[in-house]
């Protein structure tokens, strides 16, 4: 059959933008299709807009090959396009003795991944370069950083659509078929309610990304995995922080602790939590403050009292559950389930947007593999 357009690409966030982006500067016809209003109304516009290192990951795993080779691209991304961003650096800090022996074990991590700048300090060493923190030891960081992640995609939706993409608006993917003779049949509803077939289709559509797979006849199961949400909330500062590089605690399991981030007109904020539940809702709970001023002070001890004010939530699309061990990224292509012209990014949390140009790399040549 002749299919009705090359490669579809669902989900308009960062990832999904990017994947688009490889795919129509190698020559594909592309049509992006997001069932939101504009690109990156998701998760992609609730995060923390940090560049990661590659700091944390297990050797070997795609989080953490994907992030480190993600990050130079990224960086060299955004300096070719004049996209807001800063190598502002960071500090992992250990606030007791036990933590502190976690940061020898950290700084293994990092060098076994490739990064290879780190610097452990002392108290004061670390207190020379920010006099506010409490800390008993801590690591630097330098090729930490933050980014303008609206502008970011925007510039890859423009990079998308000068070679060719066109993207549309308000039409979720309700269900589909893997078609017999290869390519897939595809039913949208919303604006752009249409039924359409395709030869290629990415599946970049974040935290439900699981559940959309389930909706295609012909995918197998058993290379779908499940589907956790973990929420994460943010309070920002009132006032300016007295810090000029992100602060981070010592990890915990289903994320980074609660962190300081500076955006890039140098507002402060804290954040994220984590709160495993059942459906998407990004209400933030304001009670939560509470846990934050004991989580920050025990870091900078003179966080002022009220300074705290609500700021918004994110949701981090897990598809490992709160006792499982943490999931590595996925990208399952045809060597995955066998079908060819598939690509499904499943759980594509943090450092998703960091990685998201690798993520993009590695989704094309999963689809050639
Ligand atoms: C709290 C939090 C903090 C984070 N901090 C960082 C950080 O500092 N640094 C970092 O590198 N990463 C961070 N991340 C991870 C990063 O934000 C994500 O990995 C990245 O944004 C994922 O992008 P995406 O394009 O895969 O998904 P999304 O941004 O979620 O985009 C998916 C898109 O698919 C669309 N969609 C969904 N279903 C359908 C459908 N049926 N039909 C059509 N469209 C559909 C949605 O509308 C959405 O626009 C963080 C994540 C969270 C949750």
């Amino acid at each position: 059959m002749t299919p009705d357009i090359d490669c579809i690409v669902i989900g308009a966030g960062v990832v999904g933008l990017a994947t688009a982006r490889a795919l129509a500067l190698a020559g594909r016809e592309v049509l992006i299709v997001d069932a939101a209003e504009d690109i990156g109304t998701g998760t992609s516009s609730r995060n923390s807009e940090v560049i990661h290192a590659g700091i944390y990951y297990p050797a070997g795993s795609l989080k953490a090959a994907l992030c480190v080779r993600g990050k130079q691209m990224l960086y060299d991304y955004c300096a070719e396009r004049g996209i807001g961003h800063k190598r502002l650096g960071k500090l992992i800090v250990a606030t007791t003795a036990e933590q502190a022996d976690q940061l020898d074990a950290i700084a293994v991590r990092a060098r076994a991944n490739g990064v290879d700048d780190m610097q452990k300090l002392d108290a004061a060493a670390a207190r020379a370069l920010e006099p506010a923190l409490h800390c008993t030891a801590a690591l630097l960081s330098p090729s930490t950083g933050i980014v303008d992640s609206h502008a970011l995609m925007l510039s890859l939706q423009g990079d998308a659509e000068n070679a060719g993409a066109q993207t549309v608006f308000f039409t979720p993917l309700i269900s589909g078929r893997v078609l017999p003779g290869g390519g897939f049949e595809l039913t949208f509803g919303g604006e752009g309610a249409m039924q359409i077939t395709c030869r290629t289709l990415i599946n970049a559509s974040g935290l439900h990304a699981p559940s959309l797979a389930r909706s295609i006849a012909g995918i197998p199961a058993s290379t779908i995995p499940p589907e956790f949400l973990c929420k994460g909330s943010y309070f920002t500062l009132a006032g300016r922080a007295p810090f000029s590089r992100l602060i981070y605690p010592v990890p915990q399991h289903a994320g980074l602790g609660v962190h300081l981030t500076l955006d890039m007109g140098g507002q402060a904020k804290f954040g994220p939590d984590t709160q495993w539940i059942e459906h998407e809702d990004y209400a933030l709970d304001a009670t939560r403050a509470e846990v934050f001023y004991d989580a920050v002070r025990s870091y900078w001890p003179g966080l002022p009292d009220g300074a705290l004010m609500p700021g918004y939530t994110g949701i981090r699309p897990k598809i490992s559950g709160p006792s499982d061990p943490a999931a590595d990224f996925v990208i399952a292509g045809p060597a995955t389930h066998g079908i060819p012209g598939l690509v499904n990014q499943f759980g594509i949390e943090s450092p998703g947007l960091t990685a998201s140009l690798a993520i993009a790399a590695a989704t094309s040549a999963a689809l050639n593999a």
